[in-house]
């Protein structure tokens, strides 16, 4: 039979999806492979069908136990012998279906990649093994958003393995960089890659609003609808769920700290649409295939733009309209990087994680086209998609360059040892003492900005972070340095626009020079 075939027979469906067909092919013909395809592409079948037309067992890494366990239901109802082992099984149960495959009963394998150590291991080396599929495959990789150390053994594990599968790894996330991690670790050379875009989705950047309201609102005004509102902790998640059901939205909500009970009904109650809303952290929606959810609302803003796409990507998976906002606070980015700063990575780790946020960050404040943004992070190109809410801006964006170099050398003249509100203090000529303690009313950058109010520079400041330009380091008092994209602006070689110029206080004097020219 051919894959197509199969596909027809086994699985019901006329024809592939992109790449799916490509993928099965380098499979087919023992070459390793990467596949990289948005959720909801169809990566599972680009295993699932060479492991009907080979000879031998495919082995299926897999991260979720409760992920396996649907899969191989399915596969079973299919009439496709498959099987899993996993920590959820006891001794008996695990020796039988190692059995089972020994005697070449089944023809997919499913475990996970904690359970690829030496017990496993050994049993493995003996079944006639001539596929392995590694999913979620960014998680090997320390450049990728979720990385998991059991993944790391994945490569000696297969190593070891007697009758040298084929590997293919699948992923819906992947930048270059990890994409080319993955692969010099699986020792794979052939990639299939399709698109990223995801042209029902509108993408929407909310930033500086009373995030309590803006939900309510939203929700008052999109009732009935599916959605999913992520919050960044449990605390936060109960607070919002309270919030919307006293202002009577009909929401649920799921994280880790509820017990399995109340999980498991809150979920089905989201999925079979007895409640609309969702409010969770984002232990919630791996493996969720609810096709409907028309908003995908993120009211703090997640650690990387990787796990902003794949939680934003739950959203309009029929191919509907639907929306995807995210509410952008700079101070929950800077409680993020706090939070980097304490944990008990090594430096070149946190490193990673800054620079995973830093471009979460500039999303939130770029002014191209977001979607545009998301594929030029990913590596791929692409067209301005003219609705997200930066296409659909129809301010002028004016050139602020002048004003930013203006902060950029306050802050370079201030050396580079103090925070956002003395710096505003000092563009703007404030009179309070510490400015006249510390002299910096004899730096010629005081009162360059005078025209301009405190907090409309402040805003400036904060814009300029979180875009880049500066960079606030430390925890609760920030310290603000010039980055080298700022130094950029600062030498004249890069312009900076922006859609919202900055608010005077009162109106600039009048250049009489100009007048008399007239
Ligand atoms: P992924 O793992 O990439 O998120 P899945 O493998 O779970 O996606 O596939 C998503 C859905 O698409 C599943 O319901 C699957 O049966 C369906 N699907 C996969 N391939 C095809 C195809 N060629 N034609 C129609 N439906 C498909």
């Amino acid at each position: 039979m051919t894959p197509l075939e199969i596909l027809k027979t086994q699985f019901g469906y006329d024809s592939f999806r992109t790449g799916q067909a490509e993928v099965i092919d380098d499979i087919m013909q023992q070459k390793g492979v990467l596949a990289i395809m948005p959720t909801g592409g169809g990566k599972s079948l680009c295993y699932q069908i060479p492991a009907l037309l080979q000879d031998g067992i495919t082995l299926v890494v897999s991260p979720l136990i409760s992920l396996m366990k649907d899969q191989v239901d399915a596969l079973n109802e299919n009439g496709i012998p498959a099987t899993f082992i996993n920590s959820s099984l006891d001794y008996q149960a695990i020796n039988d279906r190692f059995n089972q495959a020994a005697a070449k009963a089944v023809k997919l394998l499913y475990v996970s990649p904690e359970r690829l150590d030496s017990d496993y291991l050994a049993r493995l080396e003996q079944l006639p093994i001539s596929l392995v599929a590694i999913d979620e495959a960014h998680c090997i990789s320390q450049w990728g958003h979720d990385f998991r150390p059991s993944y790391l053994n994945l490569t000696n594990a297969i190593e070891q393995l007697p009758s040298q599968p084929t590997i293919v790894a699948l992923t819906a996330t992947a930048t270059p960089k990890v994409a080319q991690d993955i692969m010099s670790r699986l020792d794979i050379e052939q990639e299939v890659k399709t698109g990223f875009s995801r042209p029902n989705l509108a993408f929407k950047v909310v930033k500086d609003q009373d995030n309590d309201k803006f939900l309510v609102d939203y929700l008052k005004e999109n009732p009935d609808q599916s959605g999913i509102v992520y919050a960044s902790t449990r605390k936060e998640v109960e607070r919002l769920t309270k919030l919307l059901q006293r202002k009577h939205v009909s929401a649920t909500m799921y994280h880790g700290g509820l017990n399995q009970e109340e999980r498991r009904q809150n979920q089905e109650d989201f999925l079979y649409d007895r409640t609309p809303v969702m409010v969770a952290t984002n232990a919630f929606g791996m493996g969720i295939d609810k096709s409907n959810v028309r908003f995908v609302i993120h009211a703090q803003v997640p650690g990387s733009l990787e796990s902003y796409y794949q939680e934003a990507g739950r959203a309009g998976r029929d191919g509907l309209p639907s929306e995807a906002i995210l509410l952008f606070r700079l101070s929950d980015v800077q409680i993020q990087h706090f939070l980097i700063d304490q944990s008990e990575r090594d430096e070149a780790n946190k490193q990673r994680e800054y620079d995973k946020l830093q471009a979460m960050s500039q999303y939130a404040n770029t002014q191209e086209c977001l979607q545009k943004y998301i594929l030029n992070y990913f590596g791929e190109d692409g067209e301005a998609c003219g609705q997200c809410s930066n296409c659909l801006d129809d301010r002028e964006a004016i050139d602020i360059t002048v004003d930013v170099q203006k902060v950029l050398s306050c802050v370079i003249r201030m050396n580079q040892r103090f925070g956002k509100n003395l710096v505003a203090q000092v563009l703007t000529g404030s009179n309070v003492a510490r400015v006249k303690q510390l002299h910096f009313d004899e730096l010629s950058t005081y009162g360059i900005m005078k025209q301009a109010s405190q907090k409309s520079v402040a805003e400036l400041i904060d814009f300029l972070t979180a875009a880049g330009y500066l960079f606030a380091d430390g925890g609760q008092y920030p310290v603000l340095r010039v980055t080298e994209l700022g130094g950029e602006v600062l030498h004249g070689n890069q312009q900076v626009f922006r859609k919202v110029a900055i608010r005077a206080t009162k109106a600039l004097p009048v250049n009489s020079e100009l007048f008399e020219a007239l």
